[in-house]
Order: structure tokens, then sequence, then C-alpha cells
């Protein structure tokens, strides 16, 4: 089928190459020059595990090109797949569908026959709706574009395998051939079982915003208990594997720490939010704000302990920070817990320096303020606390007796509560976490 997809960001892109490799005759399109030059020359714009091979797999067969034009896309595609952005308003916790609408107007008047417009970007429920009669009043007579939304659930870190081997296919559509349309342009993986969920456009746009709320809530419920548990004394770690046995309630999401951040979860729950305030529902979604609240205490409250254990006060203390990226195995910064406690110990005085295996670049572009260490022991040396922000495997991987001999005073929150603490503690370590007794 003739596929084109609008926006060629870490959802778009991957996409895009994705359905190129499962047979699709595919058109990527973005306004980002750069990206699509990139793009275009097999050079992936970030960092996604896999995502090269099946960039350079598609473009050599022939089946996957880029354009920066909306009018190519209309000649080109009969379904059309929107992946710009969906950020959050300025000034406000709603989303900002700009994006959205700039596609659609200026794709729809180039429309040169009847075609399937569908989302998969994140938006507020009722989106599906306004944009069907946004496109009814800029297209060229005679031609109809029916509009369905394909909400996405890839995991940055997993991009390709989530696209290629996806846990469900939501679509919501209006009626039986956009129906039919999605299940031809998903057969590939309808094929191997893939469950398919095909229900009207409110519904699937819902099933995207609850799904991220009821994840986002998850882990603030145990963050929540780490809080409890430094108050009382108790152990969070133990107190999830215990939780986790219980079927129903499921290990997984269940890890404390610094919170969750990057371009999804925090600004999807608060578009969630601010939607459920305008159909006139807001108290059913309030808890969301407290999800969110707690989400961000747990910055401070590291921010906190970092404090606490350079003696009160951080000015002029020597800090590095491992990990900048919102989550292992990606390069994106955007809203990075990780990041924001480092921005925050600078902010306080601290000498931060911040090692990332894969996101050093875009945390140096987002705080140009900080320093950044090329090798991991380059970046520790003389480090007076070190706070582990973000799972990168090769942390885990890290000598802690070698590491020790490298900086200032051995001192390490963990503030994934991922390392091997008895290793890192018998190396000589002092080594706090949230939620946890300290125990030397
Ligand atoms: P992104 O910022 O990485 O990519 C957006 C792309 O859209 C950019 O390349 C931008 O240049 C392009 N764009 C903006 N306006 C355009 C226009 N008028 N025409 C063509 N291209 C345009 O964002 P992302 O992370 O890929 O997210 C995109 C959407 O997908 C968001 O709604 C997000 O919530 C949703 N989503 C993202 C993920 C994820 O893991 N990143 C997962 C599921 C859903």
């Amino acid at each position: 089928m003739r596929l084109t997809v609008i926006g060629t960001g870490y959802l778009g892109a991957v996409h895009a190459a994705c359905m190129a490799d499962i047979g699709h005759d595919v058109l990527g399109v973005d306004i980002d020059t750069a990206r699509i030059t990139a793009l275009s020359e097999g050079r992936p714009p970030f960092y996604e595990p896999g995502f090269d091979e099946v960039l350079t797999r598609a473009l050599a067969s022939g089946r996957l090109r880029f354009s920066n034009d909306l009018r190519d896309a209309a000649r080109h595609g009969e379904v059309h797949f929107i992946c710009v952005g969906t950020p959050q308003q300025a000034g406000s916790q709603a989303a900002d569908l700009r994006y959205v609408n700039a596609v659609v107007d200026g794709l729809t008047p180039h429309l040169p026959a009847s075609c399937l417009v569908v989302g998969k970007s994140t938006v507020p429920v009722g989106t599906t709706a306004r944009l069907t009669d946004r496109i009814a009043g800029l297209a060229p007579a005679g031609v109809r574009a029916e509009v369905a939304w394909n909400p996405e659930f890839l995991r940055e870190g997993f991009a390709v395998e989530d696209t290629l081997r996806p846990d469900r296919v939501v679509v919501g559509v209006s009626g039986r051939e956009a129906d039919e349309t999605l299940r031809r342009v998903y057969a590939p993986m309808l094929k191997d079982g893939v469950p398919y969920i095909s229900t009207d456009p409110s519904t699937a746009e819902l099933v995207k915003a609850a799904a991220n709320s009821f994840l986002a809530t998850k882990i603030s419920f145990i963050n929540a208990m780490s809080e409890v548990c430094d108050a009382a004394g108790a152990d969070v770690a133990t107190l999830a594997d215990a939780l986790g046995h219980d079927t129903r309630i499921g290990r997984q999401f269940l890890n404390a720490g610094i919170g969750f951040g990057g371009g999804c979860l925090p600004k999807d729950i608060r578009a969630f939010a601010a939607r459920a305030e305008e159909l006139g529902v807001g108290p059913a979604l309030r808890f969301l704000d407290q999800v969110d609240e707690i989400n961000r205490r747990q910055r401070t409250r590291t921010i906190a302990l970092a404090r606490r254990l350079t003696g009160g006060d951080l000015a002029g203390r020597r800090v590095t920070v491992l990990g900048a990226t919102f989550k292992p195995n990606s390069d994106d910064v955007r809203d990075s817990p990780a990041l924001a406690v480092a921005a925050a110990l600078h902010q306080q005085g601290a000498d931060v320096r911040v090692h990332d295996p894969m996101g050093a670049a875009n945390a140096r572009r987002a705080h140009p303020e900080l320093r950044s260490g090329s090798d991991l022991l380059t970046a520790c040396r003389d480090a007076e606390i070190l706070l582990h922000l973000t799972e990168w495997s090769q942390y885990r991987e890290v000598d802690p007796v070698e590491l020790a001999g490298v900086v200032g005073e051995p001192v390490l929150i963990d503030g994934r509560n991922a390392l091997p603490h008895d290793a890192w503690r018998a190396a000589g370590w002092t080594v706090r976490t949230l939620g946890r007794p300290y125990s030397p």
C-alpha cells in the first residue's frame, strides 16, 4: 500500500521505516530539512536500538523515501499517518495541537483523491471528530478524506520491536471501509496473532490517555510508598517485590526511584486532566494532579538527599551525575528527571559533571551550563558524590573498586535503585537510595 508518514521524530521515523520493512511503499515527510536529509542518507537523527538496520534495509529496498513537501505526501498516499508532536501548551496543562492542525491544513487542499488520514500522535479525546470537520472544510470538491485514530504505544528504547511486534493494535474508525484499510496496513502483524481492537475514535483516543495515566499512577504509587518507607524506616524494594507477587498487581512499573519523565507521560497526564476539565468531569481525573506532584517530588527528595550527604551545602561541591536521558537505550532528554536533578544541583552551586552513554550531546544542547565527561572515569574523577539517575546497563557493570580509586569521596545515591549495592558497599562506598533504610 502507498503510505505517508508525516512527522519523522521518534515515533514517525520508526513507523515509516517499519512500514516499509513489512512491504509498504512509504513516503516520510517532515518540515525539518536536516532531518529529512539525514534520513534519506540512512543516518538516524536519534539513537534507537535497531533503527539503524531497519532504516538501511528499508532504503535499500526502494520502498522508503523522504520529502519536505506535503504536496508530495498528498500525491503519494492512500493512507496518511500523522505522527507530529503534541507538546504541552505554554502556560497551560493542555496539549498543543498546532502541529497536527498545520499538517491537516497543509495536506488537505492538495489531496487528488479520497483517502484515509490516520492520527498516531497522542491527542485529547474528540480530536478525530474535530479534524473530520476541519478536513471537510478544506478538501477539494469531490474528495473525501476520512479520519481515523490509531494510537501508538511504542516504548523508546524498544521502538522498533514494539512497532513490528506490538502488544496490540488499536484503531478508532467511523466506518467499515477505514477498518478494512487499516487491517490491510497491519495484515503482516495480524497474521502473527497481534490483537486488533477496532472501536470508535473517542474510545481509541482514550485508550492511549488511559494507558499512560495508569502507568504514571503505578510509578507514583510506589514512589509515594517510598516516602512512607523513609518516614517509617521500612524498605520500598522489598515492599515492591512482595506486592508484585500478587498477580492482580504485578511487579512491572513498581521500581521506586526518581520518577518518570520523557516526551510523553508527564505532558500526557496533564493534557488528559485538562481535557477532563473541558468535558466537565475534572474531579474524575484530579488524582492525576497528585500523580504529577508525587513524581516531581522525587526529584526534590533526591536533591535534598544529595545536600544532606554533602554536609548541607552544595556550593562548590563536585558532583557527578550518571545518566542524562529520561530512560536507558535512548538519547532523549525531554523532561528527563536525571537532567532536571543535575540542573537543580548546578543551580544550588554544585560543580556538576554529567555522563551519559548516548545522551551527552542532547544534554549539552538542553543545558549548556552543565559540564559533561567524555568517559565514565574522567567524569567521576575527584567527585565528592555520585548520583546514578538513568538505568543504563553499563553503570551496573562498573567496577566499584576501580571507581572508588578515582573519586574524591566514595558516596553514591542510587536514584534508580538498580546497582548491586552489596558490591559497592564492600568496595567502601556509602550507598543511599530513596525509600530504603540506611545500612552502612
Ligand atoms: P518528535 O518531536 O520526536 O517528532 C515530531 C516530528 O514532527 C518532528 O520531526 C517535527 O519536525 C515534525 N513536524 C512538526 N510539524 C510538522 C509539520 N507541520 N509537518 C511535518 N512534520 C512536522 O515527537 P515524537 O516523540 O515522535 O512524538 C510524536 C507524537 O507521538 C506525540 O504526540 C507523542 O505524544 C506521540 N507518541 C510518542 C511516543 C514516543 O515514544 N516518542 C510514543 C507514543 C506516542
